[in-house]
């Protein structure tokens, strides 16, 4: 074992240690590219030539729960996403969260496997911290109405602390609200402590933005040892745990924990996104697990593409490949 994981993996790591730093490298690329106004004029022109829409359900509702049920009808229950972030707006914030409301709705109607995920610089965060609570109170009573459950996504480093002060402000109202660590933060062992403690449930995820050495793991290596251990606290400290990656040796190293600890399944879940893996998806809702897709839908799809590109610079060649060849 070295640092508290078996010789095989941590070796694996090191063997692919060069190719992660360039990867890591493009990461940073993609992401600082991506950022440029010249770049997301091009993209938000060509995005359907450049597979946007891979990884997102549709521009409408609809849309949205057509794909849930298809999902559904696979044992693949989901967490919905309305595109958008960085609302700068009182009036633009309001009607993002008339939108979650609206969805909690029709996820009900519709009598679905779903829950929703929320970004709170959507919900107007940015713009005043009163305007944000405000909107998600009203997202709050109709998660409650139908007697659903929130996720509160979590962005980058400048918006963790008032992230999760803003979950336990929120929880005094309606308990049925957790929210997500990302494995990058030196910080994330500490705030899952203090989360356990409040029985606030996590999502564990390895982190999607672009952030300083000073408050993330520069070193892939680092992020994926930090990501298990703190799925082991979480299943440690009795709590349920969403497992979000699309890492398999993670998956399969947290399959070997629940073999050998015998874990009961109703105690965790995989989560992947859409678009992403969608076979391994299916592979291990048969094998029984529980497993959640985390289904996108809206027509502001840039910010979350390009971070999806920024995962898998792979991906990008992909989409140079297609457009030379179309
Ligand atoms: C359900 C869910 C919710 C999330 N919520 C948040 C959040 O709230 N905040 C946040 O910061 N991040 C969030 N993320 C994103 C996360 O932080 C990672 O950026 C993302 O999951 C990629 O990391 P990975 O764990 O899959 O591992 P990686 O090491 O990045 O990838 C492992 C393998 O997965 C496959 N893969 C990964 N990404 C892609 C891709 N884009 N396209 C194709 N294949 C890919 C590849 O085979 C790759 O080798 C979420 C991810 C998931 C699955």
């Amino acid at each position: 074992m070295i640092g508290g994981f078996p010789r095989s993996h941590t070796l694996s790591f090191e063997r692919t240690a060069t190719s992660v730093q360039s990867s890591q490298f493009m990461r940073q690329v993609i992401l600082k590219v991506a950022g440029s106004a010249s770049f997301s004029g091009f993209a938000h022109r060509y995005g359907r030539f450049l597979g946007a829409r891979r990884f997102y359900a549709g521009d409408t509702l609809d849309e949205a729960i057509g794909v849930v049920r298809k999902l559904n009808s696979e044992n693949i229950c989901v967490t919905l996403d309305h595109l958008g972030e960085s609302v700068t707006t009182a009036e633009d914030a309001a009607s993002q969260a008339n939108v979650y409301v609206d969805i909690l709705h029709a996820i009900n109607e519709a009598k679905v496997d779903a829950n929703v995920s929320i970004k709170l610089t959507q919900m107007g965060l940015d713009v005043g911290r009163e305007e944000c609570l405000a909107n998600m109170l009203r997202i709050v009573a109709a998660a409650q109405e139908t007697d659903n459950f929130i996720r509160i996504d979590m962005e980058d480093s400048q918006h963790t602390d008032a992230t999760l002060a803003m979950v336990h402000e929120l929880r005094k109202t309606y308990p049925r609200i957790g929210t997500v660590l990302q494995a990058y933060l030196y910080r994330s062992q500490n705030d899952l402590a203090l989360l356990a403690a409040a029985g606030v449930t996590v999502r564990i995820v390895k982190g999607a933005y672009l952030e300083p050495s000073s408050v993330a793991f520069p070193l892939k290596s680092d992020v994926d040892q930090n990501y298990l251990r703190l799925v082991d606290m979480a299943l440690r400290a009795g709590q349920y745990v969403a497992i979000a990656t699309h890492d398999e040796n993670i998956i399969q190293e947290v399959e070997g924990w629940v073999r050998e600890r015998r874990i009961p399944l109703d105690r965790f879940e995989f989560q992947m996104l859409y678009g992403i893996r969608m076979a391994r998806q299916r592979e291990l809702a048969q094998q029984g697990y529980r497993v959640r897709c985390y289904v996108p839908y809206g027509t502001d799809w840039y910010a979350y593409y390009t971070r999806r590109l920024a995962e898998r610079p792979a991906n990008v060649f992909f989409i140079l490949r297609s457009l030379v060849r179309s």
